[in-house]
């Protein structure tokens, strides 16, 4: 089984699951048609299945055209039905779907959006997280609470630690500069740091991260740390106020 990274529009990445022993295509949150059909029609491939993370644009702009070329069906969070274009199969949480040999999870993770799902192969130790936990970061909290997200993120945070992490978007420099502005003595975060300014001096993805990566060096896995809360004056605070107080800090970053 491959995870393929197609990147879209500005800075979305979609994937594309090839399970060549069963045959199976999956694009998970097909950004745009155009460029994933570009992506297809160069490996010759018919994607049986469109998984969705959330309902946002830049998540299913290419449902309904890839479904009419490609016949595929589309899957996606049952409390979303009337805001993922085109969908077919509406899953539960915490429900486990099997796709030839592949199992995979659905967790709700609201917060970013309210209908907002992970997808987790457990055997393959792969998540899916769509704009709920990025490199270096977490999304912003549009339609949920700080709480609801806090909760969110600690579920990816609480994944096995060797789980490869696959996020919405490039947002990992920006990140890092979030990161550096209140961590900045964090060893891992430094060696993090150059890893990542060779890669994207060079365009290359910094995607898939993984949870053990996130729990060394992305603050919001890292509210305990005493240095993190130092830096931001909540010493004696809860971890959801630490979570709140930074991810507002980042809003205005
Ligand atoms: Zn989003």
């Amino acid at each position: 089984m491959i995870v393929n990274l197609i990147p879209c529009l500005a800075d979305n990445y979609s994937y594309c699951i090839i399970d060549s022993v069963n045959k199976n295509v999956i694009l998970i949150d097909p950004a745009e048609f155009s460029v994933v059909d570009n992506f297809l029609k160069n490996k010759n491939l018919v994607p049986n299945y469109i998984l969705n993370t959330h309902h946002h644009s830049d998540h299913v702009g290419g449902n309904i055209l890839l479904k009419q070329k490609y016949n595929s069906s589309i899957l996606g969070f049952a409390a979303d039905k009337d805001r993922i274009p085109g969908i077919d199969t509406f899953l539960k949480d915490r429900e486990t779907i099997k796709i030839g040999n592949l199992e995979i999870e659905t967790h709700h993770a609201p917060g970013h959006t309210s209908g907002h799902v992970f997808y987790y192969l457990k055997n393959e130790k792969i998540a899916f997280v769509g704009d709920i936990v990025f490199s270096l970061g977490c999304g912003r909290v549009f339609e949920g609470t700080m709480e609801q997200m806090y909760h969110s993120v600690n579920k990816i945070k609480n994944l096995a630690p060797e789980t490869r992490i696959f996020c919405g978007h490039e947002y990992t420099k920006s990140n890092l500069n979030f990161c550096m502005s209140i961590d900045k003595n964090n060893k891992d975060l430094k060696i993090k740091e150059q890893i990542i300014l060779a890669q994207r001096k060079h365009n290359i993805p910094t995607i898939p991260t993984t949870v053990m990566d996130e729990q060394k060096t992305n603050i919001f896995f890292r509210l305990d740390d005493t240095k993190i809360r130092k830096a931001i004056s909540l010493e004696n605070a809860t971890e959801l106020e630490v979570f709140s107080k930074l991810r507002k800090l980042k809003d205005n970053f």
